[in-house]
């Protein structure tokens, strides 16, 4: 059985240049809402990355949170190493975490697909005269997002593609 997705808002955003081409929220059940999903342009087409947050750590001398690319502390000022940001397999840094996601690739495959198809059809209406844009309260519209959270993501899914591959799943078709 699947997930139960009873609606999904999308909320194109509007600079061309932006590789962020969507906020969507979406409603599973009727009953619980995911929002601050982010629809990615890429290189093989749009891709949803989940909500998701940067990564922190504390200062050693004063305890101060500060951005994993950080070389100083923002509150004390002491040097920190930029790159003692966890690394994955292939020795990339990790510097974001998803909120919520997705545990197994029907569940993520089905949602992909549905996420997809509510921004195609968004974008088809955005070309009709009369067309009114979503209001989201809380988005921020300039949000860009940086290429070194991109390149996150396509890494994990590069990861993901390939150990379903090696599980010999044909799932990896499916493209998220
Ligand atoms: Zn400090």
């Amino acid at each position: 059985m699947g997930l139960n997705i009873t609606e999904i808002r999308v909320k194109l955003t509007s600079d061309p240049r932006n590789k962020l081409k969507a906020y969507c929220s979406v409603t599973f059940e009727n009953a619980f809402v995911v929002r601050d999903l982010k629809i990615i342009d890429g290189a093989k087409g749009p891709f949803v990355a989940m909500p998701s947050r940067k990564l922190a750590d504390r200062c050693p001398k004063c305890s101060h949170k500060n951005n994993l690319r950080a070389s100083y502390c923002n509150q004390c000022g002491g040097r920190l190493d930029p790159q003692r940001a966890e690394r994955d397999t292939r020795h990339r840094p990790r510097l974001h975490a998803d909120l919520a996601h997705p545990i197994n690739s029907d569940c993520r495959i089905q949602l992909h697909k549905a996420v997809v198809l509510a921004y195609s059809e968004e974008l088809e209406q955005s070309k009709q005269a009369g067309y009114k844009p979503k209001t989201f309260d809380d988005f921020d519209d300039d949000e860009f997002i940086d290429d070194d959270y991109i390149h996150e993501l396509l890494r994990r899914k590069e990861v993901r593609e390939r150990e379903r591959g090696d599980a010999g799943g044909a799932a990896a078709e499916a493209g998220m």
